[in-house]
């Protein structure tokens, strides 16, 4: 028996795929030349086909997951709970998933974005229209400047801007000794002002004392988004932060969960919360918690973990169901990444990424550079940890 309403998931594939980058991207944790991420490749009965991504901002030092580990508990724990269900029964699937193993928010939110393809596949309608509906068409997106070299990062904002393709810049920090970091920070912001917004994170590698030190400085030079200072655990030190903030004081690494979210809801930790599908495992509770900051009157923002083409499609179906934006968001990865796996491009113009129109999620894998950039092909390229 099948039909739009029952589409048993018959094959599930989980496939690392290494992506090169344009550049090196410094982050707090490491540097990195590669984006590697695991497609989840689900088959239903009626040959549908539903594809998720599974993407890190290169490897375990920001959620604890590596691809590595997504693909072994993926295939030795995940697979066999989906395989034989219906693909339009994701809340008990992604139930049974969450009592069988712990955490793994990355691999499972690729998996349910599969499902969510397969219906959107065999019901001929856009993810977005299962998740509430379009609210818009398209995404501010900021760049990420991550060499560490203030010259090097104005030529290439100014490069950026002369495109319209960005207008925001994400200063990646804490790499760096807080005072250099700062200085550059600051050159950036002063060298830009009146042409771009610029934007620091430090990646929770700051204490309280540096962050209130740095926070002053940063404002005087045109700052207008600060994102996780702090380590992630210290909620209370962000409240106090974000008491004396004058600018968006946004979490990040401290809203994964919906108890997260609860619990800087009731001690005001933040001023804007950075929304992404992976560290919230899935779509739709990414949607509830998106609900909540905004009962909390905490403003959302569209936040990325560098997915590929295909993972940025998908993002930005979740993202077209957001109204209110007003820092707009990052989904920048496709620009970052020299390579596309898939057969569309996205689409980035006049500063903002543009939804995709297609069916499901929107954007389709092209098989000859999946086969050219899967692991088990033997092309690799891995990040270099410092
Ligand atoms: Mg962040």
């Amino acid at each position: 028996m099948s039909g739009p309403g029952t589409q048993r998931i018959e094959a599930l594939e989980a496939i690392i795929v290494d992506l090169p980058l344009v550049r090196e991207q410094r982050f707090a944790a490491l540097d990195a030349r590669s984006q590697s991420m695991v497609l989840l490749v689900l088959r239903s009965q009626d040959g549908i086909e539903g594809v998720g991504e599974a993407s890190l901002p290169s490897g375990p030092w920001w959620g604890g997951e590596s691809v590595e580990s997504i693909k072994a508990n993926v295939d030795g724990y995940l697979a066999p709970l989906v395989i034989g269900e219906d693909a339009f029964a994701v809340d008990s699937i992604m139930r049974k998933l969450d009592d069988a193993v712990h955490g793994n928010s990355f691999a499972k939110a690729g998996i349910e974005m599969a499902l969510l393809d397969i219906q959107g596949k065999a019901l001929e309608q856009p993810v977005y229209n299962l998740l509430g509906g379009k609210a818009r068409d398209s995404l501010p997106v900021a760049w990420p400047l991550a060499t560490g070299d203030a010259s090097a990062e104005i030529d290439e904002a100014r490069e950026k801007l002369d495109k319209r393709l960005h207008n925001i810049f994400k200063l990646k920090m804490g790499a760096m000794d807080p005072e250099a970091d700062v200085e550059r920070a600051c050159r950036v912001a002063r060298e830009l002002e009146g042409a771009a917004k610029v934007r620091c994170d430090p990646n929770g590698r700051w204490d309280e004392t540096t962050a209130s030190w740095a926070l002053p400085r940063l404002v005087e030079a045109g700052v207008d988004l600060i994102e996780q200072p702090l380590q992630r655990w210290n909620l209370e030190g962000c409240a106090r932060l974000t008491r004396h903030c004058p600018i968006a004081h946004m979490l990040d690494e401290s809203v994964c969960s919906l108890q997260d979210m609860q619990r800087v809801a009731e001690l005001r930790a933040g001023s804007l919360i950075s929304l992404k599908i992976m560290k919230t495992g899935g779509m739709r509770r990414t949607k509830t918690l998106s609900e909540m900051a905004l009962a909390a009157g905490i403003p959302i923002y569209m936040g990325t973990f560098l997915e590929s083409s295909y993972g940025t499609g998908a993002n930005m179906q979740f993202c077209a169901t957001l109204r209110d934006l007003p820092y707009g968001g990052e989904l920048s990865g496709p620009l970052l990444v020299a390579e596309s796996i898939t057969e569309q491009d996205p689409e980035y113009r006049d500063f903002e990424l543009h939804l995709q129109p297609g069916t499901g999620l929107g954007m389709s894998i092209d098989p000859e550079k999946l086969a050219a950039f899967r692991r088990d092909r033997d092309y690799s390229l891995h990040a270099v940890q410092r």
